[in-house]
């Protein structure tokens, strides 16, 4: 590691002036499970003049319960999340999207933010320096994505139009089908958008002043089933190859409301509209979510050799459509 200025900041007006004064060279440090690596292996093309650590920001990491919602602070870590009753109770799918990630290690430390915020997994991208140097591309400001000609077999089979790596994180997958929004402060004070306008083809729309305070999600509907689904190479600790999200709401038998969402498919998490439009005024059955499932996916280009990535997507949507109705 390269040698960096370390602050501890007491507030989030503190971190907001910290990250304004070294506007763009600084990092937020949260739990570190992801930041550390990043910075070890130097795949960045620059490398951060400080670290502002947040973790000392107090009130941060703690679930607030309103009337209609639940606002769940940057910091919460993932552990808290799994350990919930209410979030058991409320939000499921969010707790069983938290179950997958990582290890208990690593859950212990990851947080929220942290998690909505980390980097790509793309191994061109993640190719540490001390092998013979970092591997450019687009999202590292040059031109060119190696996974095109190279070994995609994880990458985004739709979405893409430079970068074709996908998003790793499946708290996200889960949060945008609960319609979550985020709670962003930034030097002229906060601004709320929906997590899904959150992420870009190379990264998300925060700037560099700006950090993630919460996470709001609105009460549940009732009769609404949640699920969460992710196919993994390898059971314990493995970032998806596919993950999807559902909640649905059914009443006297039909599909009065859906959403659906699609992870590590794409460089963002997509909702899949044409299958959700399609559900709406349904009952649902085999039938109807096989047919579901080949409208999420209708938009899919594989590369050369992630085209299997399409049938594991269909089955998963197709079983989150028909699971908790059987
Ligand atoms: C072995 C291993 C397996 C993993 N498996 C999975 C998996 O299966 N699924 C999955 O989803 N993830 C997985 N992860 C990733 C893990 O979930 C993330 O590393 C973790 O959630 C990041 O949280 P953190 O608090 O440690 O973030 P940090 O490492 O502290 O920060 C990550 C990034 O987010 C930024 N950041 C942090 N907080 C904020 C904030 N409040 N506002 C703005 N920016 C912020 C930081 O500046 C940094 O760029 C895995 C990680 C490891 C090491």
């Amino acid at each position: 590691m390269k040698s960096f200025a370390h602050v501890n900041a007491r507030s989030v007006d503190e971190a907001i002036q910290l990250l304004t004064k070294y506007n763009g060279r600084a990092k937020l440090n949260a739990g570190g499970t992801d930041l550390i690596g990043v910075l070890k292996d130097r795949i960045l093309p620059g490398y951060p003049e400080a670290i502002i650590n947040i973790k000392t920001i107090p009130g941060l990491g703690t679930l607030e319960k309103g009337e209609d919602s639940v606002s769940i602070g940057a910091l919460t870590p993932l552990v808290n999340l799994i350990e919930s009753p209410f979030i058991e109770k409320n939000y499921p799918l969010l707790q069983e999207a938290a179950k997958t990630v990582a290890s208990p290690q690593v859950r212990n430390m990851a947080t929220v933010g942290g998690n909505i915020c980390q980097d790509t997994r793309c191994w061109y991208y993640r190719y540490p320096d001390q092998i013979g140097g970092i591997i450019e591309c687009f999202r590292k400001g040059k031109k060119g994505c190696p996974a095109v000609a190279g070994d995609n077999r994880y990458h985004a089979i739709m979405g893409a139009a430079k970068c074709y790596a996908v998003c790793p994180s499946d708290i996200a997958v889960a949060l945008i089908a609960l319609g979550a929004t985020l709670t962003i402060a930034g030097a002229e004070g906060s601004r709320t958008i929906p997590l899904e306008d959150f992420y870009t083809p190379l990264g998300n729309v925060l700037a560099p002043e700006e950090m993630i305070k919460a996470i709001r999600i609105r009460k549940p509907f009732p009769s609404t089933k949640q699920t969460f689904l992710k196919f993994t190479i390898r059971k314990p600790i493995d970032f998806a190859v596919v993950s999807v999200a559902s909640n649905i709401t059914i009443e006297q038998r039909i599909c009065t409301r859906a959403r659906i969402v699609l992870g590590a498919v794409a460089p963002t998490p997509v909702r899949a509209f044409a299958a959700e439009d399609f559900l709406k005024g349904k009952e649902l059955c085999e039938e109807i979510a096989v047919e579901a499932a080949a409208l999420a996916l209708a938009g899919a280009k594989p590369l050369s050799k992630n085209a299997y990535k399409i049938e594991i997507a269909k089955t998963l949507v197709k079983e989150a459509i028909l699971s908790k109705i059987k």
